[in-house]
C-alpha cells in the first residue's frame, strides 16, 4: 500500500480565511493542500446563494486588504455588496493568487487525527481520499454548518425544499408561487424582503422576531471608487483601531449623559445612516446598561410602528424577549414594508407552533398552509458545529467533539492543548466583527508562527500548560455583563435543532479587537509565551 499523500500543511476551507492560509503558506515556502467541499472557492459566499444576499459591513472595508495590487484593480459597486458580486471577486482572487491548483474540491473531510509517533495528521475526505501533513489549519468558518428546523415532516414535501446556506445553483423563481419562509435572522430578512417582490403568496414563519435597522445601500460609480481606493489606507486603518474592526465604533458618552433631546437627535441620525452605525457606533453602554437599552430599543419600536400598517402585525414584530442589539441586528431594504403587501402574511409560531411539514406544505396549531417553495432559513450550528461534524482528534485519541461538550476551551482561539499542530483561523474565541479584518490578522498570526516554526526545526506545537484555561477564563469574563450573553442566539451557541446546544455557552471574544491583538503580539514577542514547542 502507497502512503498517502504528505504535506507541510492542510488547510480546511477555501473561504476567505482558508484562501487566504494558501497563499502565506506559499511564501513561506511550505507545500500545501486545502481540503475544500464546495465546488469553488469563497466558503460562505460560494454557499449562501439565497435571495437578497449581501454584505452587512461596508464593501470596502470588508476586502482582503494585504495585496495592493487585488485593491487597485478590484471595484466595488455597491456599498453592500451583492453575494454575486462578492463571488465574483473571491474568484478574482482565487485567479490572481493562482490559488486553485493547490485546492482539492468536491472534498468534505470528515475526520483528522493526530499521529504522535509521525508528529503528522492524517485527514480523511467524503470520497474516501486520505491526506498527510504536519500541520492542520482548520479555516471551517463561524458559520458554515447549517440546520434544518426540528419539526416532523421535512422529508414529506413534494414541493421545492431549500435551505438559504444550501441554495441551488440555478436562480429559484418564485414569480406567481405559494412560498413558505422559515426563519427571520438576518438570512430570513434578507430572502423575505427580495421574495415578497415577485411571490404570488408568502407567508412568514416567525418564532423570534429581530431587531433590524436599514441597510441604506447605495451603488458606487467610478468617480466613488476611486476616491475609496485613495482613502484605502485611512479606512484599513481606522478598522484596526475600532472595537470589533467596523468603520463604526461605539460613541464615547453614556446614554443618560446627553439630553433627550440631544439622544433623539442622535439615534435619528444613526437609524438614517448607511451601515452599522446604529448597532456599532451607538452609546457606549447601550449594550451593558439595561435602562440605556431599553431606551434605544423602545426607539426602533416606534419606527417599528411607523412602517408597519397593521398595528398588530407591527407588535408581531417586536422583540419582547430581548433589546436592540443583542443578537446580531439584520440590515433590512424596506423589510417591515413588506408586510403591508396584500401577498405577504406573517404568522407567529409563538401563537400557532408548526406541528409538521407535510406533502403539501406546513400545518400549525391553527391551519395547513399549501406552499410550492419552502425556504429554511433556520440558520447553523455555529461556531463549534463546523468542527463538531469532523472527527477531530489529538493525542491518545480523544475527541475534540467531547472536548468542548461544555463549551470551547483554545488558547487565543488558536491552539488547544492536547491537539498538537492544529491551529484554528476565525475559530471558537475569535471576534466576530467585520470577520475578514479579524481573518487577516488571525491568518497573520498563524504564518508567523509557522515560520518561526519552519526556521528553527520546530515540529510540534501545542498550548502550554496552563495557557488553554487562563485564556479560557479570560474570554468567559469578559462576556460577563453583556446583555447580549443573556440571550439565547447563535453567538450563545444556542441552536435548538441540534441535540445538546440548548444552553448558553461563551464561544466568541467579546473584548476589543486592538486588545486581543495586543495580547496575540505579546505572546509572540515572548517567543510564544505559553505555547510548547518542540
Ligand atoms: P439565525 O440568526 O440563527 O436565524 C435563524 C432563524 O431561524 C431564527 O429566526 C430562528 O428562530 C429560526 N428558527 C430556527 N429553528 C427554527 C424552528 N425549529 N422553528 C422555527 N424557526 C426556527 O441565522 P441566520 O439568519 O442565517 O443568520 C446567522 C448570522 O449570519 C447572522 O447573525 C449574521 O451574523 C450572519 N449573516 C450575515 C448577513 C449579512 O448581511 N452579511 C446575512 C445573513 C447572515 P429563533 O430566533 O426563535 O431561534
Amino acid at each position: 500500500m502507497t502512503e498517502p499523500a504528505r504535506y507541510d500543511a492542510i488547510v480546511i476551507g477555501a473561504g476567505i480565511s482558508g484562501m487566504y492560509q494558501l497563499h502565506k503558506l506559499r511564501a513561506l515556502g511550505l507545500s500545501a493542500l486545502v481540503l475544500e467541499a464546495g465546488t469553488g472557492v469563497g466558503g460562505t459566499w460560494y454557499w449562501n446563494r439565497y435571495p437578497g444576499a449581501r454584505f452587512d459591513s461596508e464593501s470596502w472595508s470588508y476586502g482582503y486588504s494585504f495585496s495592493q495590487e487585488i485593491l487597485d484593480e478590484w471595484d466595488w459597486t455597491e456599498h453592500f455588496s451583492p453575494q454575486p458580486d462578492t463571488l465574483r471577486y473571491l474568484d478574482f482572487v482565487a485567479d490572481k493568487l493562482d490559488l486553485r491548483r493547490d485546492i482539492r474540491f468536491r472534498s468534505r473531510a470528515t475526520a483528522a487525527h493526530w499521529s504522535e509517533t509521525a508528529r503528522e495528521w492524517r485527514v480523511a475526505t467524503e470520497d474516501g481520499a486520505t491526506f498527510r501533513a504536519r500541520f492542520l489549519v482548520t479555516a471551517v468558518g463561524p458559520l458554515s454548518a447549517p440546520t434544518l428546523p426540528d419539526i416532523p415532516g421535512i422529508g414529506d414535501f413534494r414541493g421545492q425544499s431549500c435551505h438559504t446556506a444550501r441554495w441551488p445553483h440555478e436562480p429559484v423563481d418564485f414569480t406567481g408561487k405559494r412560498v413558505a419562509v422559515i426563519g427571520t435572522g438576518a438570512t430570513g430578512v434578507q430572502t423575505i424582503q427580495e421574495v415578497a417582490k415577485t411571490a404570488g403568496r408568502l407567508t412568514v414563519f416567525q418564532r423570534t422576531p429581530n431587531w433590524c435597522a436599514p441597510l441604506l445601500n447605495r451603488k458606487i460609480d467610478r468617480d466613488e471608487m476611486a476616491r475609496i481606493r485613495a482613502d484605502y489606507p485611512a479606512i484599513f486603518s481606522r478598522c484596526q483601531e475600532t472595537f470589533a474592526c467596523f468603520i463604526h465604533t461605539p460613541d464615547p458618552r453614556g446614554t443618560f449623559e446627553v439630553s433627550s433631546k440631544e439622544r433623539e437627535a442622535f439615534w435619528e441620525r444613526l437609524y438614517n445612516e448607511p451601515g452599522f452605525g446604529i448597532w456599532q457606533g451607538n452609546f457606549r453602554d447601550m449594550l451593558t446598561d439595561r435602562a440605556a437599552n431599553a431606551l434605544i430599543s423602545e426607539f426602533v419600536a416606534r419606527k417599528i410602528r411607523a412602517r408597519v400598517k397593521d398595528p398588530a402585525v407591527a407588535e408581531k414584530l417586536i422583540p419582547k424577549n430581548h433589546g436592540f442589539g443583542t443578537r446580531r441586528v439584520p440590515l433590512e431594504t424596506r423589510y417591515y414594508e413588506v408586510y403591508n403587501q396584500d401577498n405577504v402574511e406573517l404568522v407567529d409560531l409563538t401563537e400557532t407552533p408548526i406541528e409538521r411539514i407535510t406533502a403539501e406544505g406546513l400545518r400549525t396549531s391553527a391551519r395547513a398552509f399549501e406552499a410550492d417553495i419552502i425556504v429554511y432559513a433556520t440558520g447553523f450550528d455555529a461556531v463549534t458545529g463546523s468542527f463538531d461534524r469532523i472527527d477531530i482528534r489529538g493525542t491518545e485519541q480523544r475527541s475534540l467533539r467531547d472536548r468542548w461538550a461544555g463549551g470551547p476551551e483554545t488558547f487565543l482561539g488558536v491552539l488547544v492543548d492536547a491537539f498538537p499542530n492544529l491551529l484554528m483561523l476565525i475559530g471558537p474565541h475569535m471576534a466576530l466583527g467585520n470577520i475578514p479584518r479579524s481573518i487577516e490578522y488571525n491568518v497573520e498570526w498563524v504564518s508567523d508562527l509557522l515560520g518561526y516554526a519552519a526556521t528553527r526545526g520546530i515540529t510540534r506545537i501545542e498550548a502550554g500548560d496552563g495557557a488553554v484555561a487562563e485564556w479560557t477564563a479570560h474570554v468567559r469574563s469578559l462576556g460577563q455583563g453583556l446583555l447580549s450573553n443573556e440571550i439565547d442566539s447563535w453567538m450563545t451557541g444556542v441552536n435548538r435543532n441540534v441535540a445538546g446546544k440548548n444552553v448558553r455557552i461563551i464561544n466568541r471574544y467579546s473584548g476589543s479587537a486592538p486588545a486581543y491583538r495586543a495580547r496575540c503580539e505579546a505572546v509572540a514577542a515572548a517567543g510564544y509565551e505559553g505555547v510548547r514547542l518542540e
